[in-house]
Parts: C-alpha cells; sequence; structure tokens
C-alpha cells in the first residue's frame, strides 16, 4: 500500500473533480460518462474506478498507521479497500474486532449480515466484498467502568472525522448506512430512533451529496429493533435500502457476473 499522503490528496483532489462533471453528466450504458455538450469530453468509467482504488488503497495504508488517540485500546480496524458507492458507517469496534481483523466480526454482525441477507439477498461475503465498512471510531475504546465498551469520547470522534471525511471525497457515495445512533448523529438529528428509522435523507454535505438510510445497531444490548414500533421500522428501512438504486446496481452488477460465470 502507498503512504504518500499528498499523493491521496491529489487524488481526492482529481477525484472530486471528476464528480462536478458527473453532476453535468450521465453514465450510459456502455460505462462512460457523457459529459455536457459543452465540455464535449468523456470519461472512462474504468479509469475513474481505478484512480479511486489507488486512493483508497493509499488511504486505508494512512489509516491503518494511524495513532493519534492515545486512550483507545487497539489498533485501527479496517473492512479493506472496497470501491463501492455504498459505505456503512458502524461506531466503534468491540473488543473481538482488532483480533479478528474486520468490523462487525461478532455477534452483532451475525444480526446485521442476517438482516442483509434477508432484505437484500446478500450473504456476508457479499457485503464485504462490496460495501465499503467505515466507522465513527476505528479502534476500541475499551472498557466503562460497568463493563461495557466505552463510548468514544468527543475529542476521539473528531480525531477520527476526517478519515470519514476523505472516504467520502474518494467515493462520492450515492448512500450511506450509519449503523447506530453514534454513527446516525454524525449525519442527521437523532433524539429518537422512532424518528430516523424507517426513512430516507438526502444529505448535500459532499458533492454530489449521497443518501442516508439509518439502522438502528444490532448488538443484542438494545431490544430496540426487536420489540414495537422498532421492529417495524427496521423492516421498512431494510426495505428502502434494498430498493435503493445503488444497492440495485450492486445486484445487477453481481448477476452480471454470475451469467458470465455460467
Ligand atoms: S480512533 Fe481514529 S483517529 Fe483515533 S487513533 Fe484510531 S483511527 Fe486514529
Amino acid at each position: 500500500m502507498g503512504s504518500d499522503p499528498n499523493a491521496t490528496r491529489g487524488r481526492v483532489r482529481t477525484l472530486k473533480a471528476v464528480a462536478k462533471q458527473k453532476t453535468s453528466s450521465r453514465i450510459s450504458r456502455e460505462g462512460l460518462f457523457e459529459c455536457d455538450a459543452s465540455s464535449h469530453r468523456f470519461l472512462d468509467l474504468h479509469t475513474v474506478r481505478s484512480e479511486r482504488q489507488n486512493a483508497l488503497n493509499e488511504h486505508v495504508g494512512q489509516l491503518l498507521k494511524c495513532r493519534r488517540c492515545p486512550r483507545m485500546q487497539s489498533t485501527p480496524v479496517s473492512g479493506g479497500a472496497i470501491v463501492s458507492e455504498v459505505m456503512l458507517i458502524g461506531q466503534a469496534p468491540g473488543p473481538r474486532e482488532p483480533v479478528l481483523l474486520r468490523p462487525f466480526a461478532y455477534t452483532a454482525g451475525k444480526t446485521l449480515f442476517r438482516w442483509f441477507e434477508k432484505s437484500c439477498g446478500m450473504n456476508e461475503a457479499t457485503v464485504r466484498s462490496q460495501i465499503y465498512f467505515a466507522a465513527v471510531c476505528r479502534c476500541f475504546p475499551g472498557k466503562n467502568s460497568s463493563g461495557s465498551d466505552r463510548v468514544p469520547a468527543p475529542d476521539e470522534i473528531r480525531n477520527c472525522s476526517s478519515w470519514m471525511d476523505e472516504e467520502i471525497a474518494i467515493l462520492q457515495p450515492r448512500l450511506i448506512i450509519p449503523v447506530g445512533r453514534l454513527a446516525i448523529m454524525q449525519f442527521v438529528n437523532c433524539e429518537k430512533l422512532e424518528k430516523v428509522i424507517g426513512r430516507k435523507f438526502r444529505i448535500e454535505r459532499a458533492e454530489p451529496g449521497f443518501d442516508v438510510i439509518p439502522l438502528p445497531h444490532p448488538s443484542g444490548a438494545s431490544p430496540w429493533h426487536k420489540i414495537s414500533p422498532g421492529k417495524e421500522l427496521l423492516q421498512r428501512a431494510l426495505k428502502i435500502i434494498a430498493c435503493h438504486a445503488a444497492i440495485q446496481a450492486l445486484n445487477e452488477e453481481l448477476n452480471r457476473k454470475d451469467k458470465k460465470l455460467l
């Protein structure tokens, strides 16, 4: 993996310029961006994808070396440099993820991947290979005095936010799925889960903007998603995710690849 932060920033700038062009373009069925008549320029999607892959490889390489927060109890956990139009944002890893070297590696992950399998027809391996996994904080915060996982402190959330901002700049996602209140709060107000789960929000924070569809945290610590109205709102949220154009595009691409293998 590359290690030059200036090169990463340069690639992010290039990709931001691409995103601006994208707003005045449409994607043709052949996989080309057809730009507006005034620019007469064409961008090959494969070139954009490989630029994104290079930028993301460098980004993840830098992220794994991050040691900004002295109170964190592990090194950063990453799901890998998956170029995708869909990002899933967790809260922070638990004690097992740094050992197993992937996010959502234990019981909460089992529930989360079951939700995706039932609603979108994507099993765990597919979700991990098609969706970029980020988090509010990438390191295990340790335990609090009551024995549960410590909620990251505001300074740690601030420290880690630049990693997510850069990922959004590189990937230009169409859909972001924040999982759990702390992750949801990075995008929309979340006084009550009832007010945000089962809804889609349009966020214009970064060009060309993205949709946010929040999910509750799948851990067994809170029964919210198992009892009414959380149970029904969760089903509604999963249905909105399954119908989202970015998820449908992922499934179409997977079907195309499956047919080629037959
Ligand atoms: S929590 Fe984020 S900012 Fe802090 S050390 Fe880990 S990766 Fe770096």
